[in-house]
């Protein structure tokens, strides 16, 4: 088999599955840790990638809850939101829906507006200086329960950031069941826009029907469950109801045991919209571009295989018809010189 490894590397990518914080790589807490002396977090990128690595899921909480901790102005919001579009320009990741948690920092003290400011901002600054272009997903921490999906909601449809698409919902699933957030769902999606929960990672497909059926979801967050539910498996494939699969975090969280067991097999088989995404990137120890390749050989694609692939995330995307057009262009005719050499 070929090595994709320059061709991926090379490809221009859509992301649609990508969180603001988990996506702080050592470089960017490194940074963070440094404006914050205080914090327990090493400021040495050495020590950090050490600190990385995660002994279990309770480790990687751990880690995760004290990089939440180093965001605590709305110049920490800035500047991790510009640093994870740098380290997605690097991988030619050209557009990224990336999910924002705006109730994990107003909780914490940060001003809304400035909040909401900040991220504008390293937006604008994303697209102009690095040729990224980024969309917000708002969603709520299941583990906060109502009271964060109602401040979620209202921050979504109150303070409408102009990148804001999308509303979510994540957290873990067991004990959180989806029907209950309806009520904000409804208000995100009267106030336009689109429904994108997590479902079916640590659960059964009921969660993911519940998911449709309740939330009106327009895409799936993991959806690995549903590979046990032929029906739904059709009913996503008629519908066109894109599935976010994130091979490694999947393993990482145990969602799957064996990475040659994944199911993205099957999803793919009964037709339904399959999108490659890292999720929590440098938390799960991968980034896009690997991603990409770990679904190469599970789906054993060549060159334009994973085209296609990187094709589909820029269907199931929420940016406009001309941009998507630009993007899908834009891997053709990569592709096509790519295959000409
Ligand atoms: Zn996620």
């Amino acid at each position: 088999m070929t090595d994709l490894h320059p061709f991926i590397a090379g490809l221009p990518k859509a992301e649609l599955h990508v969180h603001h914080v988990g996506s702080a790589s050592p470089r960017i807490v490194a940074e963070l840790a440094a404006r914050h002396p205080d914090s327990k977090v090493p400021t040495d990128p050495e020590a950090l990638v050490d600190y990385f690595t995660f002994t279990d899921f309770a480790h990687f909480i751990e880690v995760y809850l004290s990089v939440v901790d180093l965001i605590r102005t709305p110049e920490d919001v800035r500047l991790l939101t510009y640093e994870v579009a740098r380290d997605m320009a690097r991988q030619n990741i050209r557009y990224a829906e990336l999910t924002v948690t705006p109730f994990s920092s107003t909780r914490r003290g940060i001003d809304e507006k400035a909040f909401m400011a900040a991220i504008e901002d390293a937006r604008l600054a994303a697209e102009s200086e690095l040729g990224v272009i980024l969309r917000w997903c708002f969603d709520i921490p299941g583990e906060a329960g109502l009271e964060a999906a109602e401040e979620t909601a209202r921050l979504a449809v109150d303070l409408r950031p102009e990148g804001l698409v999308s509303f979510g919902l994540g957290g873990p699933e067991i004990g959180v069941p989806r029907p209950q957030f309806k009520p904000y769902f409804d208000r995100a999606i009267a106030a336009g826009l689109h429904s994108v929960p997590h479902a079916g990672e640590t659960t059964g497909p009921r969660t993911v029907w519940d998911a449709l059926t309740e939330l009106r979801a327009e895409r799936i967050g993991h959806g690995t469950s549903s590979v046990q539910d032929p029906e739904l498996l059709a009913y996503l494939a008629e519908h066109r109801i894109a599935l976010e699969v994130c091979p490694t975090s999947n393993i990482a969280t145990r969602a799957v045991v064996d990475i040659d067991a994944h199911p993205v097999k099957k999803m793919v088989a009964a037709g339904v919209l399959v999108t490659i995404n890292s999720d929590d990137p440098p938390m799960f120890g991968t980034d896009l571009n690997n991603e990409y390749e770990v679904a190469a050989r599970l789906l054993e694609l060549d060159e334009r295989g994973v085209a296609d692939l990187a094709k589909n995330a820029v269907e199931a995307s929420f940016l406009d018809a001309a941009g998507k057009a630009r993007i899908a262009d834009e891997i053709d005719r990569y592709t096509a010189e790519w295959l000409r050499r």
